[in-house]
């Protein structure tokens, strides 16, 4: 018998909550969380799951393999100590205040005590309905699971800040889904993801008490999230809540200028859905750009507005920043020159972080307006000429080791374009190689270390849509092999994993208007 896991109840024992305990949709005003147990599921089946944060919670394999472990994580069983609840938080939707919205299909199950002294919250997605699940179901299907447990993991592994997903399991029930929403709802197979994070507060679990003038609550809350998540800021108090909104501000555009860095495409960056502690949270319709395409979104409830495009997240991420230190207002003395200051200082993290990355993608330490024109050139060159991204960037740093500037552009990096280039073309991409060369080159440090840095600031291999998308496909029938691979191709994205040299490709002529390879939709 594994030694019993220790959980705590900090949000439950620290924070009013409901006390109606049914699953029905209805407004809960003053409180946030309402108690909730999952709805069990006919045959709970460990699918997958990921080892290394199953390590760092304590959970070896041989908990992992009991069968008792597939029906906690399935929604039919709890261990002890565990007291299920889901929370309850407000937001703005594709730039409207959208009210109370809260976890309609997100069950934490508990606060596990880690054996490192830290506490993760444990929650299943798509375990049964809650008081928030409004006119949902509260399941989630097979595919969006299988996209949020890989991709959780994948940008881990990237370095970009997100929750993570412990598991996988199938439900043994199905699930009816509109998925093109054309008025053709077919049955699924129902999944359940097993997430985990320090916490799952939102902006919107601030912006709702706020927006109900319930100044009392938005108060215990903003202390609880001091207290709790950023000690370092000081006791509650205006400065303290000022440095929270700093910080998340800064976060938030540090993380923002990763997923650009890395090609990573939200989705649904709606403000319940942007993580106070700076994670990327609720994998949705999310996307990587293949061709370098700052006008590209995934999600085709967007598709027109493209709010949530690629090359808008930056500002975005702003907008969002300025409705959460509205909320926070009545905090700050009403003086909405927090604001203001605030949304200045996401724009400085953010030029910092950018140029950050980029600098380190093209092996320089970024320094003035040179530099901002080099990348900016690039931007403009890659997205004019459709170029793939992650294969452009993971094909300079070879070049660095050369012993002059390239005289032409090298067969590699031809071929990441998705269409023949013209020579006009060719020579714009070469005249920049030239000059970004001259630019290493010019910082007099050895090749070989400025081209390792670069591998490790350019990954070869990302969660593209068609990959996730091959795995969905074999998981329908009955395969999981090819989860269990991208599981493990993504735990080391920069490495050069000469074996899975296919996963590393240009997206394939098929995938590009495959429905789950170039669109997605919320259906999940
Ligand atoms: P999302 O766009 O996934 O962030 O979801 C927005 C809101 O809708 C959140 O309150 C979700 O909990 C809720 N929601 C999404 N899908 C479902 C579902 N199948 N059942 C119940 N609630 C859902
Ligand atoms: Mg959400």
């Amino acid at each position: 018998m594994p030694a019993p896991l220790r959980f705590t109840r900090r949000f439950l024992d620290e924070l009013p909550g409901d006390t109606d305990t049914t699953p029905y949709p209805r407004p809960v005003v003053g409180a946030l969380w309402s108690r909730i147990q999952p709805t069990p599921v006919s045959n709970p089946r460990l699918l997958a799951w990921s080892r290394p944060i199953a390590h760092e919670l304590g959970l070896d394999d041989e908990r992992v393999r009991d069968p008792e472990t597939a029906r906690v994580l399935g929604g039919n069983a709890l261990w002890p100590g565990m007291a299920p609840y889901a929370a309850n938080y407000g937001g703005h939707q594709f730039g409207n205040w959208a009210g109370q919205l809260g976890d309609g299909r997100a069950i934490v199950l508990g606060e596990l005590v880690r054996p490192d002294g830290a506490c993760s919250e444990l929650q299943l997605k798509g375990a049964g309905p809650t008081a928030y699940s409004r006119r949902g179901d509260g399941r989630a299907v097979l595919r969006s699971s299988i996209r949020e447990f890989l991709c959780s993991e994948a940008m881990h592994n990237l370095g970009v800040p997100t929750t993570r997903a412990l598991s996988l399991v199938a439900t043994g029930d199905a699930v009816v889904r509109d998925m093109f929403y054309d008025g053709r709802p077919q049955q699924e197979p129902g999944a359940i993801v097993c997430r985990v994070a320090p916490s799952f507060l939102r902006f919107g679990n601030f912006e709702l008490p706020s927006s109900r003038g319930d100044g009392k609550l938005l108060t215990t809350l903003t202390d609880f999230a001091l207290r709790h998540f950023f000690p370092e800021l000081g006791a509650p108090g205006r400065d303290s809540y000022r440095a929270l909104l700093h910080e998340v501000a800064a976060r938030t555009a540090r993380l923002i200028a990763h997923w650009q860095a890395v090609g990573f495409v939200h989705g649904v960056m709606n403000t319940d859905n942007l993580s106070l502690l700076g994670l990327t949270i609720d994998y949705g319709p999310y996307g990587w750009v293949d061709d370098y395409d700052l006008g590209w979104t995934p999600n085709t409830t967007d598709a027109g507005q493209r709010r949530y495009a690629f090359g808008n997240q930056p500002g975005v991420g702003l907008w969002n920043v300025a409705r959460l230190g509205e909320a926070l207002l009545p905090l700050l003395g009403d003086d909405e020159r927090e604001v203001e200051q605030v949304l200045t200082h996401y724009q400085q993290a953010y030029g910092t972080a950018a140029t950050t990355h980029f600098g380190a993608k093209l092996g320089i330490t970024f320094a003035g307006d040179d530099d901002v024109a080099l990348i900016t050139e690039l931007s403009e060159w890659l997205q004019q000429h459709g170029i793939d991204m992650t294969l452009w960037f993971r094909g300079l740093a070879p070049l660095v080791l050369a012993d002059a500037a390239p005289t032409a552009m090298p067969a590699g990096l031809l071929a990441t374009a998705y269409q023949p280039l013209d020579a006009d073309a060719v020579a714009g991409g070469l005249r920049w190689l030239q000059r970004w060369w001259q630019r290493v080159r010019s910082e007099g440090r050895a090749p070989a270390s400025v081209a390792s840095a670069m591998q490790r600031a350019n990954p070869k291999y990302v969660l593209r849509n068609w990959l996730a998308q091959e795995a969905i496909d074999a998981a329908h029938a009955g395969e999981l092999g090819k989860v269990e691979r991208l599981l493990h191709v993504m735990q080391r994205p920069y490495d050069e994993q000469p074996e899975h040299q296919e996963l590393a490709q240009k997206r394939p002529d098929w995938a590009k208007d495959k429905p789950g390879c170039s669109a997605l939709s919320c259906s999940s």
